[in-house]
């Protein structure tokens, strides 16, 4: 028998739409991503990008504050990051994404630890392959595959991988190397500072390079660099390499300035990148229509259809304005709504 509803990924709007069709009693088949080391590098695990985060301060019904009684008593002891964080200021990005799965699965949706690389939307029903093999079919599918984090491309920040270069702070920040030492931030986002801030808990500096002279982060964030005393903003410099050695790793990195094209090198043990996200959708080139960069259409907005007609598309995957949590739970709910109502008018 056909899946009613298979939803890909694992993010806030995967979740979301899980809730959404299991209450409507659509049994969903959820695929949560392969919990495996590619992935790890390429920022795609499972939970998405709220479980690579620390403290999300502005989902509403999170407020900061201790929610401890009621975190320890809704998820599983291994699930409790209360322990991790350094102060208690609301609910974490891995909790609040344990909270909606375990959401999803009290409505009784399936969960299947993989990916799905394979997708065939011209046949009825629709045909996916995971990469484990599995195959399966179905009547229609959600894609909530998000987007993953994005790097320079240098030669030599490829050679540091895992020895010094990251692009998740909140995953790499607390290893040994980067201890009392000074780190290199990449990026003027939100994400930039948040990176930084989270990383001047454990390097003694963190320079945060950002190619121009004014940064892209809300004011409030903005703020929040500008306090911190052991964040260096260096204005209008790019990277030009990443220095180190096999040994060592990571050393420091050369600076190019932005204005005059003089460069600078500053010592460093850990080079790590935020500067924006590539939405995950490769598997679909070709299958689906996708924008030039690289986001799925909604062919008729704000419904969530795609160029496939019993396909839907909701959160970053779909997204390249917003880009929020909540926002992504939004779309969420109106991909599986969406589903649910074409199911019905083809009395499936
Ligand atoms: P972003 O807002 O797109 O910022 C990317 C930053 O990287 C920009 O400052 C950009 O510089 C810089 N950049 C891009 N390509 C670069 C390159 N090749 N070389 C050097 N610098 C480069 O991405 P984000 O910070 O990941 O944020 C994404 C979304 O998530 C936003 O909507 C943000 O508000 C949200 N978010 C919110 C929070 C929070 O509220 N706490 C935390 C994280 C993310 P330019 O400014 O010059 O373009």
């Amino acid at each position: 028998m056909p899946e009613k509803v298979v939803i890909i990924g694992s993010g806030p709007a995967g979740w979301t739409a899980a809730i959404y069709a299991a209450r409507a009693n659509l049994e969903p088949l959820v695929f949560e991503g392969a919990a495996i080391e590619e992935n790890r590098l390429a920022g795609t695990l499972p939970l998405g990008q709220l479980a690579l985060t620390t403290e999300v301060e502005n989902y509403p019904g999170f407020p900061a504050g201790d929610l401890s009684g009621f975190l320890t008593s809704s998820l599983e002891e291994e699930h409790h990051y209360l322990a991790d964080m350094h102060e208690k200021k609301g609910v974490s990005g891995p909790e609040l994404m344990h909270l909606m799965r375990k959401q999803a699965t009290n409505f009784g949706a399936r969960v299947i630890t993989d990916d799905i690389v394979e997708v065939d939307f011209e046949a009825e029903p629709f045909q996916l392959k995971a990469l484990g093999g599995q195959e399966t079919e179905a009547h229609t599918v959600i894609i909530a595959t998000g987007a993953s984090a994005n790097y320079l491309g240098m030669e030599s920040e490829e050679r540091f991988k895992n020895n010094g270069v990251s692009a998740c702070a909140v995953c790499d920040g607390a290893l040994p190397r980067f201890r009392n030492q000074p780190l290199i931030v990449v990026g003027g986002g939100d994400s930039a500072v948040e990176e930084a801030d989270y990383l001047s808990k454990f390097g003694s500096t963190v320079h945060l390079v950002h190619r121009r002279d004014e940064l892209r982060a809300s004011k409030i964030m903005q703020q929040r660099a500008f306090d911190n005393p052991k964040i260096d903003i260096v204005w209008s410099h790019v990277p030009d390499e990443v220095l180190g050695n096999d040994a060592d790793g990571v050393t420091g990195v050369r600076l190019r300035s932005t204005k005059d094209d003089s460069t600078r090198e500053i010592d460093a043990t850990g080079f790590f990148l935020a500067i924006g996200h590539t939405p995950n959708t490769k598997f679909l080139a070709g299958k689906l229509d996708i924008n030039e960069k690289g986001y799925l259409c909604w062919t008729n907005p704000p419904r969530t259809n795609t160029s496939a007609l019993g396909v839907f598309a909701a959160g970053d995957v779909s997204d390249d304005y917003y880009r929020q949590a909540v926002t992504a739970a939004g779309t969420g709910c109106a991909a599986a709504l969406d589903a649910e109502r074409y199911l019905a008018a083809k009395g499936l």
